[in-house]
């Protein structure tokens, strides 16, 4: 007989780390905005792998290339030259206006590359003297779990146990240009941040705070890097988190949605003054720009250039906001459960009253009505839809949400 779920999960506990904590359901299969487990019940997915799945578990457009390339060639290693490799990417720094691209799998490993391509930007180009270089970066920031990432993180449960921390790094506030330009020295080489802060919560930082970091950069000569890994690619309503306070940085960091949902697929995207520093043998990755990455790569560059996905984020983005602002003091036996909403787009953070309940635990009570969303920092939960997402989805997933906040 086919297991259980309890039985699938008692397996995967006894013969995994436990470094997630995940909701007790177990995914057999998948189709645009909805997951169905292994018992045939059926759930809104309000997370989307963490915004690896904006168009959607299954997009034709995205399947039908990865199955195209999966019957020819899927991997050559950057040994030889393959012919998907220059379409994806010419569209991808198109997409970007930038020059050049370098491919990688994972968003940490993409992290770390715009990190070494900024030392070395910083030595040979700013003239920074050897093993100076620092990297102004933010607190509460999440980059990814590689020990030179982690070295920066101010969250203790990503950091703590596993030092010795990687030099070159300088933490100040989320939001405030002004701590920027005071941490800004001659041997700093870049600012490194997301423009919208996810993992913290999604927090937005204030009006005008892009622009002036941009120009703080410009000002000192120093690269501005934003990690839009998890804010990019259409989330937000707009291309890139960026692109709402008309602000481009001097690199891209990407991935997630780049890889559509189907493999890992992350980039750098850049000028070639500053992705021109990298010379042969100096960076790479075995699977980085491999033919099924960048042939799925392409499809969802291409999806982002009808702009239609861009265009759902926002218009149903209104209308997430509009309502989750209607659940603020709702809920709860004194209706005092939401404290706050935040975000852009199809993103939102909903902080509840932490004396009532966890995140957690609404997201829980969510699970038990149907729909999939998870918790973050105790008392935040994170929603981020597939952007193929319809209204009437999106407001059942409101109600539901209405209810599970009543329970608490
Ligand atoms: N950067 C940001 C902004 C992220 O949200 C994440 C993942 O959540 C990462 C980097 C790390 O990406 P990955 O888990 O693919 O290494």
């Amino acid at each position: 007989s086919t297991p259980t779920t309890r039985e699938l999960i008692e397996l995967s506990e006894r013969h995994s780390a436990h470094n997630y904590h995940p909701l007790p359901v177990v995914v057999r299969e998948a189709r645009g905005a909805w997951v169905t487990d292994v018992e045939g019940t059926r759930y809104l997915d309000c997370l989307a792998g963490y915004s690896s799945l904006n168009f959607g578990h299954g997009n034709p457009v995205i399947l039908r290339a990865a199955q195209e390339q999966l019957q020819r060639v899927t991997l050559t290693s950057r040994a030889f030259f393959h012919d998907r490799f220059a379409a994806f990417c010419q569209g991808l720094a198109e997409l970007c206006g930038k020059d050049m691209v370098l491919p990688m799998n994972t968003g940490a490993e993409a992290v770390e590359t715009a990190i070494k391509v900024a030392r070395k930007w910083g030595y040979e180009v700013k003239g920074v003297a050897p093993d100076q270089a620092n990297i102004v970066v933010m607190e509460d920031n999440f980059h990814g779990r590689t020990t030179t990432i982690v070295s920066f993180s101010t969250d203790p449960d990503a950091r703590d146990g596993f030092g010795p921390a990687t030099p070159g790094f300088r933490i100040v506030k989320y939001g405030s240009a002004e701590a920027v330009r005071e941490a800004i020295d001659e041997n700093t080489v870049a600012v490194l941040l997301e423009p919208i802060q996810g993992e913290a919560g999604v927090l937005v930082p204030p009006a005008g705070y892009l622009a002036q970091v941009r120009e703080i950069c410009d000002e000192h000569d120093v690269l501005f890097i934003a990690d839009e890994i998890q804010s990019g690619l259409g989330r937000t309503g707009d291309t890139f988190a960026c692109d709402h306070e008309g602000v481009v940085p001097d690199m891209y960091v990407l991935g997630k949605a780049l890889g559509g949902g189907v493999v890992p697929v992350s980039a750098v995207v850049a000028d070639a003054g500053v992705l021109g520093v990298i010379k042969p043998g100096q960076h790479g990755s075995t699977f980085g720009g491999n033919p099924l990455a960048c042939a799925v790569g392409e499809a969802v560059v291409g999806l982002l250039a009808t702009g239609e996905f861009q265009a759902r984020a926002r218009e149903l983005g209104a209308l997430l906001h509009e309502r989750l602002r209607g659940l603020i003091g709702h809920g709860g036996p004194g209706g005092q459960g939401v404290v706050a909403v935040r975000g852009r787009g199809l993103w939102a953070g909903v902080d509840i009253d932490p004396s009532l309940g966890t995140g957690r635990d609404v997201c829980e009570a969510l699970m038990r009505r149907g729909v999939l969303a998870k918790d973050t920092h105790g008392s935040t939960i994170r929603l981020a839809p597939p952007l193929v997402v319809s209204e009437e989805e999106l407001n059942w997933a409101i109600d539901r949400l209405a209810e599970a906040l009543a329970e608490l």
